[in-house]
């Protein structure tokens, strides 16, 4: 009998993980790492109630490269990728450690290049959530660059590639800001109209699943363009847009702008 049962264990093979959601966060103000409001309440929310991932990719608006990279050390350094903010936000450290072993993972799930890196580290797009999200730091951490010479529709297909890391129990987080125009803010708080009118344009494609138009923002009209002056923050949506499969839920969360353009529109698929 004891027999039986382990040959359907054997059968059965190893639980399977379940699909592991996919997350787009507006990260705005490196302030939202340190300050209690209701963006980062919102973040704490989610780490308590998401299923545990077993490592997390992000793919952050602060880490541009020749060549697409995954960091691949066993211990990621908190990179304080900004200035004029207060010590108490240098002083933040984020201690996850990495994983060569996803790393590898990752490289394998593409024919296209990616290259190991042991440089880089976490810089404020993943720590200023994921410190909010998993205070404890103890799950592993990965950041995927953003190679400059892609266009957006190349982001979507290797983000596509990779989303097969959603069945491994990864969590991959674009972190970015759909409408990000930092010479036009407005400390005041007023949103602009133009900013307003590119959230609810973008809105309406994510729902639509639309990643074709997204990918092609430059023809989506003014506001378009004030919204994205450089495509930087916007991609990481692209990635996590293009991991969703059409029929897996959708909800947006944190939809405000702050700062009068910065949008802070963020979205969870799957869970
Ligand atoms: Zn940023």
């Amino acid at each position: 009998m004891e027999n039986l049962k382990n040959l359907a264990k054997t059968f059965s093979g190893a639980p399977s993980t379940p699909r592991m959601p996919v997350m787009f966060v507006g990260h705005g103000n490196p302030m939202n790492a340190i300050t209690d409001n209701t963006f980062a309440r919102v973040w704490e929310k989610f780490g308590r109630e998401l299923p545990m991932p077993k490592a997390i990719v992000c793919v952050s608006a602060h880490w541009q490269s020749r060549g697409t990279k995954v960091t691949a050390m066993e211990h990621p350094k908190t990179i304080h990728d900004f200035g004029g903010f207060p010590d108490e936000l240098f002083a933040v450290q984020y201690p996850a450690p990495g994983s060569p072993t996803f790393a590898n993972e990752i490289a394998k799930l593409t024919k296209k290049t990616i290259e190991f890196d042991h440089e880089w580290g976490l810089d404020h797009g993943t720590w200023s959530v994921l410190v909010r999200m998993y205070p404890a730091a103890t799950i592993p951490v990965l950041q995927l660059s953003l190679d400059v010479h892609l266009t957006p529709q190349q982001h979507s297909e290797l983000a596509k590639d990779l989303s097969l890391l959603r069945n491994r129990g990864v969590l991959i987080v674009g972190s970015g800001n759909i409408v990000h125009n930092l010479r036009r803010m407005n400390m005041e708080g007023a949103p602009f109209d133009w900013a307003v009118e590119f959230d609810a344009t973008s809105k309406r494609l994510i729902e639509s699943r639309d990643i074709t138009s997204l990918a092609n923002y430059p023809s989506l009209g003014t506001a378009a363009q004030m919204a994205i002056p450089t495509d930087e923050h916007y991609l990481p949506m692209i990635y996590a847009l293009s991991m969703a499969e059409k029929n897996e839920s959708l909800t947006f969360f944190n939809e405000q702008i702050d700062l009068g353009s910065v949008s802070m529109r963020s979205f969870v698929v799957g869970g």
